[in-house]
């Protein structure tokens, strides 16, 4: 392969992008959006600026990777010839099925489809497509140019073929692929967004405050950070939603997202993206501060 197309330049799709790009492949960076995709070239270009400024890359080595990368507002011009293309849009099932059945029209028959989706079900997202067995799930983790694992998701339908292409197209940009099956969660979220909302329940029932949870997953686990702070970092509408999918897909009730989580997406305090969450978050600044709210 040597043509890749991202669809969505967002948080995750910028980071496709960068990793392909570094790695000698030629990418269409594909958005509805042309401001997303101005940001994202620009978020691309910093952040191989501190490459350069750690010594990991020449700068004449940035600009043929930032030229690598080429930007369209319309799919069919943007997955022209593409070999593989891999969407990270917005984690909605209504538009992951209409980017697929287009698609599915727009590219060579047997060009692998893949989605970056957190928690949308592969085996339907390959159901809106006549090709089902070359439609795989291609999980990233954010941030995508420093984190090793893609976990890579087979649909009911994907093919042994696609799956062995896929794994050994992930090795060559430097990720560590791990292969499972395609149920509610995949294995990272599934495990993760239990341990999340259960945090959330033992602050909600007083076990303990935001810092002291935080520390005890921390300094007791060795996590790099505690699971509060990492559910702002995602995003709080973001881990309601998967844990929806979850509670819905898996029918048991210990998916339950707890109440106050479901309190505080509806007030809007998200984490990182608005500026508060278990912590309030200032622009510019790594210091944590206990949100208002939960201080003691
Ligand atoms: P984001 O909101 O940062 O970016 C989504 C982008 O998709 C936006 O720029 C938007 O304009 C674009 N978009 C929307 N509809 C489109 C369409 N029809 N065609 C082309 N572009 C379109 O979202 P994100 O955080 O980058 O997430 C993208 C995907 O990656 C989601 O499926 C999400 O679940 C998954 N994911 C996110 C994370 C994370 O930490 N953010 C981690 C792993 C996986």
């Amino acid at each position: 392969m040597k043509k890749i197309g991202v669809i969505g330049s967002g948080t995750m799709g910028n980071g496709i992008a960068h990793v392909f790009a570094q790695n000698g492949y030629k990418v269409s960076l594909i958005d509805v959006s042309s401001d997303a995709l101005s940001k994202a070239i620009n978020t691309i270009s910093k952040n191989l600026d501190r490459q350069v400024a750690k010594g990991i890359l020449k700068e004449d080595e940035k600009d043929s990777i930032v030229k690598n990368i080429t930007p369209f507002t319309d799919l069919e011009k943007g997955v022209k010839e593409c070999e593989l293309v891999i969407e990270a849009a917005t984690e909605n099932p209504e538009i992951k099925f209409k980017i697929f059945s287009d698609l599915d029209c727009l590219c060579l028959k047997d060009v692998i489809l893949a989605s970056n989706t957190s928690s949308i079900s592969i085996t339907k997202i390959g159901s809106h497509t006549k090709r089902s067995d070359k439609v795989i799930g291609m999980h990233f983790m954010n941030p995508v140019p420093v984190m090793k694992l893609i976990e890579i998701i087979r649909g009911y339908n994907t093919s042994d073929e696609v799956t062995a292409t896929i794994m050994e197209l992930s090795r060559k940009i430097g990720k560590n692929p791990v292969e499972v099956n395609d149920y509610p969660g995949f294995v990272a979220n599934r495990i993760l967004m239990p341990m999340i909302n259960e945090a959330i329940y033992a602050l909600f029932e007083n076990v303990g405050g935001v810092e002291e949870i935080d520390t005890v997953m921390k300094l007791g686990m060795a996590h790099p950070m505690g699971p509060l702070q990492l559910a702002d970092f995602i995003g709080l509408d973001v881990c309601l939603y998967i844990l929806r999918v979850m509670y819905e897909g898996l029918g048991n009730p210990k998916y339950a997202p707890c109440p106050l989580l479901v309190n505080m997406v509806a007030a809007g305090n998200l984490g990182i993206k608005s500026g508060i969450g278990f912590y309030v978050h200032t622009a510019g600044s790594k210091e944590l501060t206990v949100a208002p709210g939960f201080k003691k």
